[in-house]
C-alpha cells in the first residue's frame, strides 16, 4: 500500500467498532481524507489524544480501498485545546469545521481552504471578545473561497457600482433597484456596511458597528453560505450572538 505525508485539520471523527475511529481530515494537498485510526480509543494507544477534532495534525497515512485511508502515525502540530474547551469557541469551531467538511472535495487539492480553516481557528484560539464576528468574517471568506465571492459595492445584476440595499442570496451579492426582483425587501439600515467592514476587517468589527446590524450581517452571510452550499449549517444555530 502506498505511504504518504500530509498535513491536515482533524475536521469531525465517528466511532468504528470497538477501538477505531474514522477521521474526517482537511489536508492541504488531498482535499478531504477520510481515514481509520486503529486502537485509538484503547488506553495508552500510540496516537494518544492527538486526533482529536480541530487539530492541526501531520499524518503519515496508508492509501486504502474505497477511499478509505489508515493513519499510520500522527504528530500533533497545534491541539487548539482552547477553542476545543469552551463551549463558545467550541460552537464556532464546530461551524467552520462543519462548512469545510461541505465544501471540501477529495483527492482535490485545496491550499486556500485548509490555511483559512487554519486561520479561523487561530483567531478563535486567541480567545477574542466577539467569537461569532469571527465566524462570521470566516464564513464570509469562505464563500468568496468556495467562488460565490458576494457583490457588495457594485450590482450583482448589472454591475452597477454602489452600495444598494436589497441582497439578492441566489444572484450573489446586492441588487440596485431596476434589477431587484418586484416586492423585494431592502436589508436593515447599516447591514451591508456591517458585511463590507465583516470582510475588510483584520477578523473583528469596529465597536461603532451596531450590534443589530452586526447580527444581520452574520445571519445573512450564514443563509448566503448555506444557500449555496445547499444546506444549513447545524453548528451556527448554537453560536450566541
Ligand atoms: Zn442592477
Amino acid at each position: 500500500m502506498a505511504l504518504y505525508r500530509e498535513q491536515g485539520i482533524v475536521l469531525r471523527t465517528t466511532k468504528l467498532g470497538e477501538t477505531d475511529r474514522i477521521l474526517n481530515v482537511l489536508t492541504q494537498g488531498r482535499g478531504k481524507v477520510r481515514a481509520v485510526a486503529k486502537g485509538v480509543r484503547k488506553p495508552g494507544s500510540r496516537f494518544g489524544g492527538r486526533l482529536e477534532p480541530f487539530g492541526h495534525v501531520d499524518l503519515q497515512l496508508y492509501e486504502g480501498r474505497r477511499g478509505l485511508d489508515i493513519v499510520n502515525q500522527a504528530e500533533l502540530i497545534t491541539p487548539f485545546d482552547a477553542v476545543r474547551g469552551d463551549w463558545v469557541l467550541s460552537a464556532c469551531g464546530s461551524t467552520m469545521v462543519e462548512a469545510a467538511d461541505l465544501l471540501a472535495q477529495e483527492h482535490e487539492r485545496t491550499t486556500s481552504l485548509f490555511l483559512l480553516l487554519l486561520d479561523g481557528l487561530r483567531q478563535l484560539a486567541t480567545v477574542p471578545a466577539q467569537p461569532s464576528v469571527v465566524l462570521d468574517a470566516y464564513l464570509l471568506r469562505l464563500a468568496s473561497v468556495a467562488g460565490y465571492h458576494p457583490s457588495l459595492d457594485a450590482c450583482a445584476g448589472c454591475g452597477r457600482a454602489g452600495r444598494h440595499e436589497v441582497f439578492h442570496l441566489e444572484l450573489g451579492g446586492a441588487l440596485c433597484a431596476a434589477c431587484a426582483p418586484v416586492g423585494s425587501q431592502p436589508l436593515a439600515e447599516g447591514v451591508l456596511d456591517a458585511l463590507a467592514a465583516l470582510r475588510e476587517a483584520d477578523w473583528g468589527l469596529d465597536a461603532a458597528v451596531a450590534p443589530a446590524a452586526r447580527r444581520l450581517a452574520g445571519s445573512l452571510v450564514a443563509s448566503y453560505l448555506s444557500h449555496h452550499l445547499g444546506r444549513p449549517l447545524a453548528a451556527w444555530e448554537l453560536v450566541p450572538r
